[in-house]
């Protein structure tokens, strides 16, 4: 939001200030997605192609009609591509091997519109005729065939093209590295996420200091020099659902890490992974790898062992600020900060997690239909938070607490069904909070309702079952099923068709036994069939009692065993059900009084500022939804305006004390409580104390500090905590 203050920016939209995100930065919100997601999305639901016609070319041949009900698919691409990195070209041969499951005389392709076709020609060496939609910006490319070739017979169209391909979101050819997603439309696709055999030879002008991976499942890339020019030759050893390449520059070589030699996991699991990163940072991967490593059994563990036995990180994304990752069949490519900031307390503990999970999940098990995400980005965050239970669970109980309050902030609340059409219908914010909170959260309330043992049998069935294909959320639900023995249609439609969220009440009945406490579960705004374990923390005076119910329908009575008196019941102490919770509703609440705060500043109406900060504080007196941090902090600016430095001062300091629900906000506002504390200071001609507020502020450290911001009172100016303080200090 450039241009626009902090003060009176939602909690969510503050938060994504800090690179706290999975997968983005600030900047270009649509482009985060990890995977190859979005591609999907295009392809499938991107209108029919509109094609120019000129007189001199002919129609599609007579057999262009069964092109209707024809399905061509492609079976392998091979391809030798060149770049001349410092301009961002490419020139590039790519045979394509097809079989079509009816007759057919001309086959559908998407390629990049600014690359340009030089040739498309057949087996024969024939010259085929190709016409380019003439929509802007259309990546349709229609090539007819000399004549029409038989069903189910296999047939290769071979292109030559070059250019500077119009490259947005997550692809660069830089002469610092060189990331190409299948979305990039690099090569003549059929079907960007179809499993197909793939083999590329990557040549680079200057090759000395480039390192080049490809989605093959290959550790690392052979130089091997053919005419005098190295290439970098990569072939897959099986099928391959995605074809794309990364390269990086780096002095360092990739990998070898520990005592020479690439890092590999305990048995009985043997995962090698190398790491690529930049010369400053290459002594991460020491860290890194062995992490990676770590993931790869322990996902291998839980689900089954990938096809991969290798894996490559990747430092790419040259640039851009945030946690940025991109996961494609054995390498994964982060940016920058997700290296340099690796270990820094609370920086993004899910993230590594969740891309290593997408090994599996959509790489290894692609997606059925864009409708089908809940498959890919819930369930790899899901994953991540198992991971975190077991190594830091703090780290995973606070990242539930984020998605529970968060998860449901947004009103109306969207279907966790829409899936992946949320990045295109939604802002960053929401496809989050939906589809990687909520959609997480989901998969948690799976383990209350069938039991976690069965979720992991099942998900061990998916895996082996779908490896190698694409599935959906209807074949997930047969899977779950069988296992369970249950019928799971209502949990299905309710939790990820609908937006209805379930509200649980406990409520204790008199007429109980010495040693023994009576009560009822009520679930409401559920149907009928709802049912799930719900857990309690009974507190007496001898000590906790941990007690869990089944419920049916609306209301569930039960009775416990208990010592000593009831002081207090916690329901579902761990948060293990996706419902409402007082955190959650204060949380709306809060956010909806704080809507026009942006606006009251820009009109200078602080006043009426501070009143509507301190409903928003008095709504939940508790701080149970943790956002005092963020409106204490909005006051403190708020009062600075206004001049009143001692009132401005208090509120700072409350600042310091409290925390927000994650690290990079918690850090992002203390280093600007510092930056104004500082400032008052200086006001009072105090350059002593500013100096030390200053110091006090650079002593925080954390990657928060570099987050670069512009106040409303300087809308004009982009900068960071770390520059102001760094300024002060002096
Ligand atoms: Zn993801």
């Amino acid at each position: 939001m450039p241009g626009r203050g902090i003060s009176g920016v939602p909690e969510k939209a503050l938060r994504s200030f800090a690179p706290s995100h999975p997968h983005g930065t600030q900047d270009d919100k649509r482009a985060l997605v990890c995977v190859k997601l979005v591609a999907l999305f295009a392809v499938l639901l991107s209108t029919v192609g509109v094609y120019g016609r000129t007189p001199a070319q002919e129609q599609p041949k007579p057999s262009a009609p069964a092109a209707r009900t024809q399905k061509v698919t492609a079976e392998r691409y091979e391809i030798d591509i060149a770049f001349e990195p410092d301009r961002g070209f490419l020139r590039a041969k790519a045979a394509v091997t097809l079989r079509a499951n009816a007759p057919t005389g001309a086959v559908e392709f998407e390629l990049n519109p600014r690359l340009e076709i030089k040739e498309v020609s057949d087996e024969k060496e024939r010259k085929l005729e190709f016409e380019r939609s003439r929509r802007i910006g259309s990546t349709r490319l229609l090539v007819r065939l000399a004549e029409a070739v038989a069903a189910e017979q296999s047939f290769v169209v071979t292109f030559a093209y070059e250019g500077v391909p119009l490259l947005g979101g997550l692809d660069y050819i830089t002469k610092d590295g060189i990331l190409l997603r299948d979305e990039a439309r690099w090569y003549p696709a059929v079907d960007l996420s179809a499993f197909t055999g793939f083999s590329v030879n990557v040549n680079l002008a200057e090759p000395k200091w480039w390192w080049v991976v490809a989605s093959t499942g290959q550790a690392t890339s052979f130089n091997r020099t053919f005419a005098n020019s190295v290439w970098h030759s990569f072939q897959a050893s099986g099928l391959v659902s995605s074809r794309s390449i990364a390269a990086t520059r780096s002095e360092q070589p990739c990998g070898p890490l520990v005592d020479g030699r690439p890092v590999k996991t305990s048995p009985p699991l043997q995962y090698e992974v190398r790491t690529c990163l930049s010369s400053p940072l290459a002594a991460k991967g020491g860290e890194l790898a062995p992490l990676v490593g770590r993931l790869l059994q322990a996902n291998s563990i839980l689900l089954g062992t990938s096809r991969w036995g290798s894996l490559v990180l990747v430092q790419g994304f040259p640039g851009q600020r945030g946690a940025i990752g991109y996961s494609a069949p054995g390498f994964l490519v982060v940016s920058e900060d997700v290296v340099k900031w690796h270990g820094s307390p609370g920086y993004a503990p899910e993230f590594l997690p969740h891309e290593i999970a997408h090994q599996w999940f959509p790489i290894e098990v692609t997606l059925t239909r864009v409708e089908d995400g809940w498959l890919a980005e819930s369930l790899a965050s899901y994953l991540a938070w198992r991971y975190l239970q077991e190594t830091s669970p703090a780290e995973a109980r606070a990242m539930v607490a984020r998605a529970m309050r968060d998860g449901l902030e947004h009103e109306p609340l969207r279907p966790i069904g829409l899936g992946l059409r949320l990045f295109a219908e939604e802002d960053w914010d929401v496809t989050y909070a939906t589809l990687y909170q909520r959609g997480m959260l989901v998969f948690r309330t799976l383990e209350t309702v069938i039991g976690r043992s069965r979720v992991d049998a099942a998900l061990r069935e998916y895996y082996k079952r779908y490896a190698g294909r694409s599935a959906s959320i209807a074949d997930f639900r047969k899977v779950c099923e069988e296992i369970s023995e249950r019928d799971l249609g209502w949990f299905f439609d309710y939790y990820l068709e609908g937006t209805r969220i379930p509200e649980i009440e406990l409520r204790r009945l008199s007429g109980a036994a010495p040693g023994e406490m009576l009560g009822e579960i009520i679930v409401r705004n559920v149907p009928p069939e709802f049912h799930a374990r719900v857990e309690m923390q009974i507190h007496t005076t001898e000590g906790v009692v941990d007690h869990s119910v089944a419920t049916r329908g609306e209301v569930t009575p039960f009775s416990a065993s208990v010592r000593g008196q009831v002081t207090g019941i916690t329901l579902d102490p761990d948060a293990r059900i996706l419902r409402w919770t007082e955190a959650a509703r204060r949380n709306r609440q809060q956010r909806d009084l704080l809507a026009n705060l942006g606006d009251l500043e820009a009109e200078k109406e602080f006043t009426k500022a501070l009143e509507t900060t301190q409903q928003a504080l008095d709504a939940d007196p508790e701080n149970l939804a943790a956002n005092h941090q963020q409106i204490r902090f909005q006051r403190g600016r708020l009062y600075y305006r206004l001049g009143q430095s001692a009132r401005a001062m208090q509120e700072f300091a409350r600042v310091l004390e409290l925390t927000s629900l994650d690290q990079p906000a918690t850090d992002l506002y203390r280093a600007w409580a510092r930056v104004y504390r500082a400032r008052i200071a200086l006001r009072g001609g105090n350059r002593v104390a500013a100096r030390a507020e200053a110091k006090a502020g650079l002593a925080i450290n954390a990657p928060a500090l570099d987050t670069e911001i512009s106040w409303m009172e300087t809308p004009a100016k982009k900068t960071s905590a770390a520059e102001e303080l760094r300024a002060l200090a002096k």
